[in-house]
């Protein structure tokens, strides 16, 4: 399996120079490249693919003064990139949405630049990180690197730079326990587990969207184009930055405690939940954090030997647990679960037992 991991680096001034310079003729690349695709195909009606823009960066390379320092690889991974974000449109296209054209970069929207293979153009020299074009960079090595390191990418974040390696790690099966669960993703609790454990939503979240809103409007009272609008949005920039690290910390634990645990779980596919569209769910931390916490759930599954199962929600909150019966009318703001047959539950536990069994369904059939 591949996996990521992050490293603060903390670039000298000329080595920040080098950063950004780099970044900037990336963006510019990445630029002439999209508006080649976008011109050849508005005028002569067929499209440049990606091999041919690959071989254009010798070339470019060899005409553009700005070009000629950066690493070869560095370029094509831009290519790479672009193509990337074609697929992602032409694979949206054909599945009926409406997404956007691939954009232009302006300045301050291209973040990053990559390397594709450790030893060419990178590669770790003794606890400093050696890079092509920029020089040997200090590193936080907050943790081991935990396998064979593969490619390498710099990314600016909020006025930080990060080193973004991604290394071959075996898989880890975790001991089984025989057990498995269910989980529902609720208003009053963030989930609940079949077993009837409760994890509430988090207090920090609310205090620190307060926060982001401040920063919000310190961006917005400034003048359009000026210095201190910038370094309001760096400021904006951080208390985002800062969110994101909290939720992916504390939903990164939680996947770690449930995948300890349990060895099948079953949980909502909020994709089909988020087409009901339940307005009372938006400002839950899930908003922005259940892609990635259900790919990262999945994810370590795979590696831990564990198994995943996402299960459509309709009706599992209405259905009755005990009888099967499916109660007519049940507003959100009534917590208890009652069925004609007697059965008494908490409204989330109920719910999640019913996904339980939906999802024993699907794993002992393998
Ligand atoms: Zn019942």
């Amino acid at each position: 399996m591949l996996t990521a991991i992050v490293y603060r680096l903390y670039p000298s001034p000329s080595q920040q120079r080098g950063l950004n310079t780099t970044l900037e003729t990336c963006r510019h690349w990445y630029n002439r490249c999209l508006a080649e695709r976008k011109d050849t195909y508005e005028q002569e009606a067929h499209t440049v693919g990606k091999y041919a823009q690959l071989r254009q960066v010798k070339t470019y390379k060899a005409t553009n003064p700005s070009a000629g320092p950066v690493h070869s690889h560095v370029l094509q991974t831009v290519v790479s990139d672009l193509d990337k974000a074609f697929q992602a449109f032409f694979r949206r296209v054909n599945a009926g949405e409406a997404p956007g054209y691939p954009c232009f970069k302006g300045r301050h929207r291209f973040k990053s630049f990559g390397f594709k293979e450790y030893g060419n153009g990178f590669k770790v020299d003794g606890r400093r990180l050696k890079v092509s074009g920029i020089g040997r960079l200090a590193v936080r090595w907050h943790r081991h690197v935990p396998g064979q390191m593969k490619t390498l990418r710099l990314t600016r974040k909020a006025g930080k730079w990060y080193a973004v390696c991604t290394c071959e790690v075996a898989p880890e099966p975790m001991p089984p326990t025989g057990l498995g669960v269910g989980i529902d993703v609720g208003l009053s609790s963030l989930l609940t587990t079949s077993d009837g454990e409760h994890v509430a939503h988090p207090a920090w979240y609310r205090t620190a969207q307060h926060r982001v809103r401040v920063a919000q409007r310190g961006v917005a009272r400034r003048k359009k184009g000026g210095a201190n609008r910038r370094k309001a949005v760096v400021v904006l920039q951080r208390k985002h930055a800062r969110i994101a690290n909290q939720r992916r910390d504390f939903l990164y634990k939680l996947s770690h405690r449930l995948l300890t645990r349990y060895d099948h779980i079953a949980v909502e596919d909020l994709h089909i939940r988020n087409m009901v569209q339940n307005h009372h769910l938006s400002k839950s931390i899930l908003d922005a954090g259940w892609g990635l916490f259900a790919a990262h759930l999945a994810r370590k599954a795979a590696n831990a030997g564990r198994e995943v199962v996402f299960i459509n929600p309709a009706y599992t909150s209405k259905t009755c647990h005990r009888c099967g019966q499916i109660v007519g009318h049940l507003p959100l703001s009534q917590r208890v679960f009652r069925c004609a047959c007697g059965h008494v539950a908490d409204r989330d536990e109920n719910a999640a037992c019913n996904i339980l069994r939906l999802g024993q369904s699907r794993w002992e059939r393998t």
